[in-house]
């Protein structure tokens, strides 16, 4: 399995395309704006199928191609705390930069804290880290001890939470127990920035330590 990191959009949001030439089929974790672009080529040189779109959470930077792929025929995964954002993003209208819009899109599967979903072989376990905003969740690939956390932890920060639904205690305390209980040598790939690990953030994170 292949990982492609595609930081995307305005506000250079990443988006984690992960690709399995073998099977031929590849799995699109978050869809920022013009993604597409990026996305298309990859699968058609390495001959895969999209299956699945994995939604960390609803903030905007984070879905503005989501109905793009979608239409192509892609289900699409989210937590039920994030419907409004997803389903009804002009809600959320105020917060978005001059020239951008975002179109709704229907979560095809809800996913909840302690799901296993099997893609690409592999199992994907659901954690629902609230805190950033209500339906944030990360995805743990335990075999490549790798967890997509979308804007719950970044390299020596945190999410932030002035937004709408957001709370620092409820981050923190997802932090500390969705995050930190994971293998200390488990990657971070967060929904901005650069990659961390477990064991770095709970010993040097100034806004949540361990
Ligand atoms: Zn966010």
């Amino acid at each position: 399995m292949r990982i492609h990191v595609l930081p995307s959009g305005p506000i250079e949001t990443n988006a984690y395309l992960l690709t399995d030439a073998r099977r031929g089929e590849a799995v699109l974790i978050d869809a920022p704006h013009d993604v597409w672009a990026s996305v298309e080529p990859i699968l058609e040189a390495e001959g895969c199928r999209l299956i699945a779109l994995l939604i960390t959470h609803g903030h905007w930077d984070h879905i503005g191609d989501a109905a793009r792929v979608q239409a192509a025929g892609v289900p699409v995964y989210a937590h039920a705390a994030d419907r409004p954002l997803i389903e009804t993003p002009e809600t959320m209208a105020m917060f978005l930069l001059p020239g951008y819009e975002v179109a709704p899109t229907r979560i095809d599967h809800f996913v909840e804290q302690g799901q296993a979903l099997e893609l690409l072989g592999k199992t994907f376990e659901v954690r629902h880290v609230p805190g950033h905003c209500p339906g944030n969740v990360l995805f743990y690939l335990a075999p490549e001890a790798t967890a997509f956390v979308g804007d719950a932890l970044f390299a020596g920060s945190v999410g932030r939470t002035d937004l709408p639904g957001g709370d620092f205690n409820e981050l923190a305390r997802s932090i500390r127990t969705q995050i930190y209980t994971l293998p200390p040598d488990t990657k971070v790939l967060p929904g901005h920035g650069p990659a961390t690990d477990v064991y770095t953030e709970m010993r040097s994170n100034p806004f949540v330590p361990a």
